[in-house]
């Protein structure tokens, strides 16, 4: 194939409201279509993932951030949109909204019942994710409250959500 073809079928195949994007990647990779390719992606995910919440990433948003107890890795991969741009969402829009009061009221409702057994009583918040347990609901069960910071088997399991813990409220 001719390298004047390929870069006509990269063009072609990108559709019209992004073509001045791919354009713009094509000069930037010095007409090499295969770098176009990579850079023209990079830049689109970039764009995207900066692009206004559609409101069904809006109802994502807030059935997640209350279900996953506030865990913005969790609150990302279910809205499709990076950390960033969910706190982004979180304080520039969100707290503002009339939505934020029912939140912050469910999230008290939430944090006053064990994850495991869904009762209230004496609890301990788990320093990854924030859910709340009963000691002796933790497997194996805890004799008395951890000194320092305690982790789920939730959180064990996926220390990533220890190191990317963001604080919110
Ligand atoms: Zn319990
Ligand atoms: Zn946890």
């Amino acid at each position: 194939m001719k390298r004047g073809e390929r870069i006509d079928e990269f063009i072609d195949g990108i559709d019209h409201s992004n073509k001045e994007l791919a354009m713009g990647a094509l000069h930037d990779a010095k007409y090499c279509v295969k770098k176009a390719n990579n850079i023209f992606f990079e830049r689109y995910n970039y764009l995207f993932d900066r692009m206004p919440f559609t409101e069904e990433q809006k109802n994502t948003f807030h059935r997640t951030i209350i279900d996953s107890y506030m865990d913005m890795a969790e609150v990302s991969r279910s809205v499709g949109k990076s950390v960033n741009s969910c706190l982004v969402y979180y304080y520039g829009e969100f707290r503002k909204k009339d939505e934020f009061r029912t939140f912050l009221r469910q999230m008290n409702d939430n944090y006053e019942l064990c994850v495991v057994c869904g009762k209230g009583g004496e609890l301990i918040c788990c320093d990854g994710c924030n859910r709340p347990y009963h000691l002796e609901c933790v497997k194996p069960p805890l004799i008395r409250v951890p000194e320092g910071d305690w982790f789920c088997a939730l959180c064990i399991n996926d220390t990533r959500r220890i190191k990317e813990k963001p604080s919110l409220i």
